[in-house]
This record gives C-alpha cells, sequence and structure tokens, in this order.
C-alpha cells in the first residue's frame, strides 16, 4: 500500500510501526458553528483511510479532537452571553450529528482541548527544561524555533527564509519573542476569558500543543499518520513537529497526509465571498450520503469543486448503484438454481478483477475516484448478466461484493424507510406543541429530526407547511 506523504514529497509503501496497527491522529474542528462541507472534507476522506485499513485487517486507533477553547468561541460566547463551553458542547453536539448523517464513524476517541490542559503544561514543562521553550516577561511561552534544527522540513521551508518573511509581520502582544518565528505555547488570560494555572502564568494553551499533547497522551510518542487539510501544513503541522520531536528526541508521524481544499464554484470558499455552506444547510437539499460520494469521486489530494450539478450528478450515481443493488436483493429472492451456473464464470471472473482494481485503487494513495469507477463497473456487470435465469450463488456474490466495497467507502447500501405522511404530521403537531411551551430545544431537535428524514418545513401565516427533500 502506497501513500503520499508531505513530509517527503512522494508515494511510499507504507509499513506501521507495529505490524498489524495504525495509530492515526487527524486535527478536528473548531466548535464555535455548526461545520462547514470544507470541514466535511477531512473528516470524509480519513473516515474511508480508516475504514479501509480496516478492512485490509488492520487494528487502527484514531484519534481526532474538537477545539473546545479559541479565540471564536469565546467570542461567540460573549456576544450570546453564555458561557464558552456552552457554545463548544452545542457545537460539538451538531458536529456529531452531521457526521452521523454523512457516516463518518466516531474516531476510537475525540479529546477535547479543555480536557487536557495538564497534558499539555506536561509538555510545555519538558520543552522549557529542554531549552526548546521560554517564558516572556507577561508570562507567554514560546517556543524556541531555533533550537530544533530541522523547523520547516514539512512545508519545505528554510528557517533563514521563514524568519525575514516573519520580520514584517509584527503580532501586537507578542514582543516578548526571540526571533520572529517562535510561536506561543501558552499565553496569560485575558479579562472573561476562561483560564487555567500554570507554572509560568494563569492563562490558555496555544492552538498547536494541543494536537501534540493529545497524540502523545492517547497514541504515545510516535504515530503512523498524522491527517488534516493542506491549509494546515504551515503553521500548525510544522510545529506540532517542533513541539513533539524536541520533547522526545523521536520523529513524531511517519507519514504526513493533506486533503486538497474544497471549492465553490471554482473560488475559494469563503465567509466574506458569500459562497460559504453548512452541512447542514446541504442537508436540507441533499442527503448527505450524496455529499460523501461527491467527495469520494476525487481523489483526496486534489482541489474539488462543489456545485449543484456536480451534486445531481453524484446523487444520479448513487442510484444508480442503489438501483443495482434492488436488483440484484430481488433477483436473489426468486433464483431457482442454487449453483454457479456455467455460463456465469466468466462474469463471476470478472467480478474478481474488478475487487482487485478496486483494492489496486485504494492502495495507490487511496483513489476512491478509481474505486467508485470500480464499483460502477460492478453494477454495469450485474445489470448486464444477472437476469431471472442467474444462480443464486451468482447474484448473491455479486451482491455482496457490492455491498462490501461500498461500505468500505461509507456508502449506504440500505436505502432509507420510506417516510409515512401521518408520522411527519404527528412530528409536526408535536414540535408545534413545543414551540407553544417555549420549548425550542425540543422544536428544534423535532425540526432536525425531520431534516434527516427528507422532510423539509417551512413555517407560513396559516401554519406549517411541509414537503419531501
Ligand atoms: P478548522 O476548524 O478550520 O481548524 O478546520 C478543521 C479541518 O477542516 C482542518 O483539517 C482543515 O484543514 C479542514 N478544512 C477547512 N476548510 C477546508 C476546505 N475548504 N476544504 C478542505 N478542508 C478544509
Ligand atoms: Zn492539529
Amino acid at each position: 500500500m502506497k501513500i503520499f506523504n508531505t513530509l517527503s514529497g512522494r508515494k511510499e509503501e507504507f509499513v506501521p510501526l507495529e505490524p498489524g496497527k495504525v495509530k492515526m491522529y487527524v486535527c478536528g474542528p473548531t466548535v464555535y458553528n455548526f461545520i462547514h462541507i470544507g470541514n466535511a472534507r477531512p473528516m470524509i476522506v480519513f473516515d474511508t483511510i480508516r475504514r479501509y485499513l480496516e478492512y485490509k485487517g488492520y487494528d487502527v486507533n484514531f484519534v481526532s479532537n474538537f477545539t473546545d477553547v479559541d479565540d471564536k468561541i469565546i467570542k461567540k460566547a460573549m456576544e450570546e452571553g453564555v458561557d464558552s463551553s456552552e457554545i463548544s458542547e452545542r457545537y460539538i453536539a451538531e458536529c456529531r450529528a452531521d457526521m452521523e448523517a454523512m457516516n463518518v464513524r466516531p474516531a476510537t476517541i475525540h479529546p477535547k482541548a479543555t480536557q487536557e490542559i495538564d497534558g499539555m503544561i506536561d509538555l510545555i514543562d519538558t520543552l522549557v527544561r529542554g531549552g526548546h521553550a521560554y517564558r516572556a516577561e507577561d508570562g507567554t511561552v514560546y517556543f524556541r524555533t531555533s533550537s530544533f534544527k530541522e523547523y520547516g522540513k514539512l512545508s519545505h521551508k528554510n528557517l533563514d527564509e521563514l524568519q525575514s518573511g516573519f520580520r514584517e509581520l509584527k503580532v501586537t502582544g507578542e514582543e516578548g519573542k526571540e526571533s520572529p518565528s517562535d510561536f506561543v505555547l501558552w499565553k496569560p488570560k485575558k479579562e472573561g476569558e476562561p483560564y487555567w494555572e500554570s507554572p509560568w502564568c494563569e492563562g490558555r494553551p496555544g492552538w498547536h500543543i494541543e494536537c501534540s499533547a493529545m497524540s502523545r497522551r492517547y497514541l504515545g510518542e510516535q504515530i503512523d499518520i498524522h491527517g488534516g487539510g493542506e491549509d494546515l501544513i504551515f503553521p500548525h503541522h510544522e510545529n506540532e513537529i517542533a513541539q513533539s520531536e524536541a520533547a522526545s528526541g523521536k520523529e513524531f508521524a511517519r507519514y504526513w497526509m493533506h486533503n486538497g481544499f474544497l471549492n465553490i464554484d471554482n473560488k475559494k470558499m469563503s465567509k466574506s465571498l458569500g459562497n460559504f455552506f453548512t452541512v447542514r444547510e446541504i442537508s436540507e437539499k441533499f442527503d448527505l450520503q450524496v455529499l460523501r460520494f461527491f467527495m469520494l469521486s476525487a481523489h483526496y489530494r486534489s482541489p474539488l469543486n462543489f456545485s449543484a450539478e456536480l451534486m445531481e450528478a453524484s446523487k444520479n450515481g448513487l442510484e444508480r448503484i442503489h438501483n443495482g443493488l434492488d436488483k440484484l436483493r430481488e433477483l436473489e429472492e426468486k433464483a431457482g438454481e442454487e449453483e454457479l451456473l456455467e455460463r456465469e464464470k466468466v462474469p463471476y471472473e470478472e467480478s474478481r478483477q474488478l475487487v482487485a482494481k478496486y483494492e489496486a485503487a485504494m492502495e495507490d494513495d487511496f483513489n476512491t475516484a478509481d474505486a467508485v469507477s470500480a464499483v460502477f463497473e460492478l453494477v454495469k456487470l450485474g445489470n448486464s448478466t444477472a437476469d431471472g435465469e442467474s444462480s443464486r450463488a451468482y447474484v448473491k456474490a455479486l451482491r455482496e461484493t457490492l455491498e462490501r466495497l461500498c461500505g468500505v467507502l461509507g456508502i449506504v447500501t440500505e436505502r432509507k424507510k420510506e417516510v409515512l405522511d401521518e408520522e411527519v404530521e404527528e412530528l409536526i403537531a408535536a414540535r408545534t406543541q413545543a414551540r407553544k411551551d417555549r420549548n425550542f430545544a425540543l422544536a428544534d431537535e423535532i425540526r432536525q429530526k425531520l431534516s434527516d428524514m427528507g422532510i423539509l418545513l417551512e413555517d407560513t401565516r396559516e401554519g406549517v407547511k411541509w414537503k419531501r427533500a
């Protein structure tokens, strides 16, 4: 199996640290809002990679954090006049709901930064004692980049260039730095912000130290795969390497994997351009299975353009797979002959070759685009060779293969059950009652449940109207 390693800039054979086991860490979202479809890309990509590794028999220990202390969270908490934990807990719950709807399995563990402060303080302490970090007068602790000779090795930047680049960029409040490329490990508290005791000052951790500390606690000093979006290569992952390797003296992660960016209408997705969608918004128009299928239609390292047309095409593609499976299931039930027929031997062999093609694609740096086309070829094979005369052995083999290959991609092969009108009416009545009782949390929950069932609501003067998505 080959993996493109950002560190070396080429594809490398995958050799885990311990045979049969994979330790994997993927940087998770900062939880101050609903996740957007850009955040969904690494979730879907790394969930698929994890599924494939498990399919190959590896025991995968997968850790992904929630950043629940951050300027944006604190700002939102201040705006709403609530505690910042209320904001982060709310959006962690929403993120988990979106993940479930995209069939992204929960990680083995999802640590939260605020629960891991001790580990971060311990790591910073090791760095300070080793001369890799220092405390400035105001209590801020910085990482001393000049103490880590390999700084820049991931992003292929050189420290001198970096320092001259940074010189222009004076950050207010960071005057205590020895060098412009040094970065914050711990910062003093500000009025009204959450803070923790530490040997340096009352304050909170910088962002980068979070992942180094959590990865160390749950996976140990060395891991196999570290992943995230390509925007994290510099400075976040570069800084993680510096912190972890300066502290342990060992190589932190063997393979660094980065997904390409998701753009909208060929432009960078951004709030200011107004071309910005949350996963929740997309769920009002499409089943999130379609979003997942769309993401897998491209190689994970390529940039991917989001558009309504491409989503429609993915919806149709998914429908083709479901129709193919429906047909096979029906034929399997009706089949008269049990054993494989003579005329089925060649197409059966072709189906085995398609499995090999699928695996070869996935083993070439997880080329899901080619794996998906092998799945389509299998559907086509079923459509053209399976009929009322087919043996049960043949249609069953095709059905099971298709289900298994789809399952590894996280594509749900069971159709959603038909939603009955009465069921919808009952839920709408319960929501109306919840609103009368001013129980808005329950009302929102019911609206979400309906949305997951593919039912869209519109509140009008004449009452609630609904339609199927
Ligand atoms: P953040 O909450 O901004 O730290 O992002 C969480 C994850 O989403 C990181 O791995 C980012 O690299 C990734 N990410 C953010 N925006 C995009 C995008 N437009 N396309 C792909 N990945 C993204
Ligand atoms: Zn990280």
